[in-house]
């Protein structure tokens, strides 16, 4: 089966999609949260109120085990359970993600972009790969605060979409709205369970970002690593 078989660089030359996760993938996720930190301190000492930090917790570990789960509809259940888990109406609960997931995080972004991948997405447009963005997340403000420009861009929240990954409907639209095959598809990603999970059940092929190897898993470390050399010589 070729959803076990790792993606040889070789592989290239029938690739025409080149999918991107977004979060984790294009900037590191670590060093936005840091600085995401940093400001709701200073909101919650300002306001003395903890609702922001209580919220955005309770918000992202509920969001994990809905996409486990591959509940449809997400937003309206993730939305609702951060309530209940918060004790917060639920309007609230969106007004809070909105600011503080949405908004507030789009200035740091170009700080927190990961180095080469400006260079890779000129070098994929120069061979005449399709670039696409999928994301869990709204990710159309995200890449313009990143200066990337996507073909196509697909999110869990759009319509006709509705679930998270590892769920792999996002990415079959994608697919669908490049013209192209499973197997002409790489989706790149930092979490195998997700990203990595999503393509091998489209039978697109995984190819994951990370500092250590992953067993059964593509990686690569850099956007400049020799793996994406074919598309790096100018
Ligand atoms: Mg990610």
């Amino acid at each position: 089966m070729s959803q076990a078989r790792p993606p040889a660089p070789a592989a290239w030359d029938s690739i025409g999609l080149v999918v991107f996760d977004v979060d984790g993938t294009l900037y590191s996720q670590r060093l936005l949260r840091l600085r995401m930190l940093r400001d709701m301190m200073v909101h919650a000492a300002s306001t003395r109120s903890l609702d922001v930090p209580l919220v955005i917790r309770a918000y992202r570990r509920i969001h994990e085990w809905i996409a486990e789960r591959e509940v449809s509809d997400f937003d309206t259940a993730l939305v609702a359970e951060t309530a209940e888990a918060t004790r917060l109406p639920a309007a609230k609960i969106r007004s809070i993600v909105d600011e503080w997931i949405e908004c507030r995080p789009l200035p740091y972004l170009a700080l927190c972009r990961y180095p080469g991948i400006e260079a890779l997405f000129a070098g994929l447009r120069r061979k005449a790969r399709t670039i696409g963005v999928l994301s869990d997340y709204p990710a159309v403000a995200k890449l313009d605060a990143l200066g990337l420009e996507a073909d196509h861009v697909v999110c869990a929240s759009d319509k006709g979409i509705g679930i998270l990954k590892p769920n792999p409907r996002g990415l079959k639209v994608l697919i669908d709205a490049a013209g192209v095959t499973p197997s002409e598809t790489v989706l790149i990603g930092d979490r195998a369970e997700r990203d990595g999970a999503a393509a091998r059940r489209s039978g697109a092929w995984p190819l994951l970002r990370s500092a250590e190897p992953l067993d059964g898993w593509q990686t690569f470390v850099r956007f400049d690593d020799p793996i994406f050399a074919k598309f790096l010589d100018a």
